[in-house]
Order: structure tokens, then C-alpha cells, then sequence
């Protein structure tokens, strides 16, 4: 048993079960144990690889989709935002590709969402030459003006709910402890009727008892608060990550029990060693998308997988250009493999999913959107 596990023991047998939304910011954020707050998790030494640290492409055409958006604003002053921004290598590759279009970086102040002490380190040893006007935030800063907020595989990192559907309403699955101590997942007692959220809307007995329902509180907060700022003041969102778009027409997509542990790039047990994995859960694109549509002057065009979304953005040009400036073969299948991995259906390609949301009106031309 590791101190996170004593912690929450602890605490389950002083007040009972915990939400997974409690065990899960406790394993990712909890101050000394959580997850994120000890150590860099990303890259080959670490638990798991994002798609900036696999290309330099991937931050460099988003960087380009910004500029393009800040274009069609008429060039205003504007903040760019990045929500949970890792090594700092997407705004790195985003800078860098975007250093000659006019006017952008004088105009650009950049904001770093970041909890980690670990990660935001790394960020200003990283960025801190890159841009002159950087700040750092542990949340979602209130701007005066304009924003371009991106984030990459920052969403699943939020703590979720869970409820199972039955015949009358939903019981929420909570954390609590077996026999041996050990951790288990058990259905609170007490029976739930309406979902602490109003999206999805799904009325309690609509659902074959038995069905996981995931929401993220937190995540459906944030979308609310960026949604409603670039209504009122313009700019763009967009997000990436494995999640779900639920098809069209349909109200109610439960993809069931989607929380997942990953330590050293293998699956991990959800409750064995809180914090010493990385957990997840995948994103829920359609609901987000609706809560950015009711909360926020906005528009939001149906979700782009992230291989057509960075196909159409010029990925394979830019490979070329990397490929012909290689120094040698070894060099040549990394940049070839990066575009691989990042685009093919058989990987990164379909299971990633890019959410764009932007300011109402004026309307905006969105790239790579169709
Ligand atoms: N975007 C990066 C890192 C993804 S990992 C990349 O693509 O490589 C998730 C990131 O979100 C980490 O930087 C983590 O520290 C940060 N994070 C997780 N929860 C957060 C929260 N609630 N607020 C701010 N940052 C958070």
C-alpha cells in the first residue's frame, strides 16, 4: 500500500465511499501523491506519449490554425490560452511556425494553464526564450479580450462521475473498501434521480438498467466559462482527444466504464496504486460541444478526427519539407513514422478527435473544418 492508498482508506472509513470523481483528483492532483504533481509522465522514459512530442507537426499546424483565425479577427490583441500544456513543446512548435506571420507574436500575450509544479518547471525552462510575454495560471485566467484557447489531451485528465442506470433513476459508482482493505467499486445507496448536470439529457428509467453514464463537472464548467468569454469577445477554441462524438440524432450515447490507468505505456489497474498511474477517461465531444453552444454567443461545427483535421492543414507538405531536410535515413523514418502514428486510422488518426468552437460573429472561416 503507497500513502495515497493510506490517505484514502483513511478517508473512506472516516466518511464512506468516495465519488471516482474524488478518487480520481486525488490521484491525479492530490499535493504531495497526486500523479501530475510528482513527475514528468511523458515521453519513452515516462508512462505515456502525446502527439506534440511525437512531431513537431502536430504544434506547428495548430499554431497555423490560430493565425489563421487571428487573421480573419482583423488582428486584434489577443491571448492565446493552452489548458494542461505538458513539456511545453506544442506552444514551442506553435511559436516557432507562426514567428514570421506579421504582427502575431507582438500582438499575442500567452497563458500557461498548468497544476503540475513539475511540468510548469519544464515549461519555463522551454518557453521562457520563445515569447516575452508568457504567464503562468493554475486556472482558466478571465482575459479582457479576445482568446485562442487549445488543448491537447487535457480534457481526459478530468475527474468524472459515473452513474449506472436502473429501472427508476441511477445509483452513482462510487470507491469503497473490500474485504482485505483493498480498494472496490460499489453502487452508492442511496438512489439518484437527476444527473447533477443538465447535459446529457437523460431522464432517469430511459436506459437499460445496468448502463454507465460518465460526466465531467468540471470539464462542462470550463467549456461554459471559454464559451461565454469568446462569445462575448471573440476568438476560437479547440481541443483534442480520444473521446466520442455521439451520432446525430441521437440524445444519449453512453459508452460505458471508460476510465482507464496507463503506467510505463501498459494498462494499470484503476484502484491498485493511486498515483502512481496516469488515469483517464474519454472525452465526451458531443456534450461539450452543447454546452458551448448554450452557454456562449458561439459556433461549433461537427468534430474533425485528428487525421483529416491535420491532413487538411498541410501535414503532408510540411512532412516533405522535414523529409527533404533530414540529415540521414534514421532521421527520415522518425519524421515519416511521426506522421504515421498521428494520422493512420490504425493509431492516432480516428481515435483523436478535434473540437472547434469560435466566436458567433463576427463568422469565422474555419481551416480544416468541413
Ligand atoms: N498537452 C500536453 C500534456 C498532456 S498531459 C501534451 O499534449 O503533451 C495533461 C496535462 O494537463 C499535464 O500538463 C497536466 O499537468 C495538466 N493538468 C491535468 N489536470 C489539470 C488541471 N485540472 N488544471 C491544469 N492542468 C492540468
Amino acid at each position: 500500500m503507497n500513502s495515497l492508498s493510506g490517505i484514502l482508506s483513511g478517508r473512506i472509513r472516516a466518511t464512506g465511499p468516495l465519488t471516482v470523481a474524488e478518487y480520481m483528483r486525488a490521484a491525479l492532483a492530490h499535493p504531495e501523491y497526486g500523479y501530475y504533481m510528482t513527475r514528468d509522465p511523458l515521453g519513452l522514459g515516462g508512462d505515456f506519449v502525446t502527439a506534440p512530442e511525437i512531431s513537431q507537426i502536430f504544434g506547428e499546424l495548430i499554431g497555423i490554425w490560430c493565425a489563421e483565425i487571428w487573421l480573419q479577427m482583423g488582428s486584434p490583441d489577443v491571448h492565446v490560452v493552452e489548458l494542461g500544456p505538458g513539456r511545453g513543446t506544442l506552444m514551442k512548435d506553435f511559436l516557432r511556425a507562426t514567428a514570421h506571420i506579421h504582427g502575431f507574436h507582438q500582438h499575442a500575450d500567452i497563458h500557461m494553464v498548468e497544476t503540475s509544479p513539475v511540468l510548469k518547471q519544464a515549461q519555463q525552462a522551454t518557453l521562457t526564450p520563445a515569447h516575452p510575454r508568457i504567464q503562468w495560471h493554475q486556472e482558466l485566467p478571465s482575459v479582457r479580450g479576445p482568446m485562442l484557447v487549445i488543448a491537447n489531451e487535457f480534457f481526459d485528465a478530468l475527474p468524472i462521475r459515473q452513474f449506472v442506470a436502473t429501472e427508476k433513476g441511477f445509483r452513482e459508482r462510487v470507491v469503497g473498501l473490500g474485504e482485505s482493505d483493498q480498494f472496490e467499486f460499489l453502487l452508492a445507496e442511496e438512489e439518484t434521480h437527476h444527473l447533477p448536470t443538465a447535459l446529457p439529457r437523460i431522464e432517469a428509467g430511459t436506459l437499460p438498467a445496468g448502463t454507465i453514464i460518465e460526466i465531467c463537472p468540471v470539464a462542462q464548467q470550463m467549456m461554459a466559462q471559454i464559451a461565454s468569454t469568446i462569445g462575448a469577445k471573440g476568438g476560437a477554441f479547440l481541443a483534442i482527444d480520444y473521446g466520442y462524438v455521439r451520432p446525430e440524432m441521437m440524445d444519449v450515447h453512453a459508452a460505458g466504464d471508460t476510465l482507464q490507468a496507463v503506467r510505463e505505456h501498459q494498462y494499470h489497474d484503476v484502484l491498485r496504486q493511486p498515483g502512481a498511474a496516469d488515469l483517464t477517461a474519454h472525452v465526451d465531444f458531443s456534450t461539450l460541444r452543447q454546452v458551448a453552444m448554450e452557454n456562449g454567443r458561439v459556433a461549433s461545427p461537427h468534430p474533425e478526427t485528428q487525421g483529416m483535421f491535420l491532413k487538411r492543414m498541410g501535414a503532408q507538405l510540411r512532412i516533405q519539407q522535414l523529409l527533404a531536410h533530414s540529415r540521414d535515413d534514421t532521421q527520415r523514418q522518425m519524421v515519416a513514422r511521426g506522421y504515421e502514428r498521428l494520422t493512420s486510422p490504425k493509431e492516432m488518426g480516428e481515435l483523436f478527435q478535434v473540437l472547434a468552437v469560435t466566436q458567433a460573429s463576427p463568422a469565422l472561416k474555419l481551416p480544416a473544418f468541413a
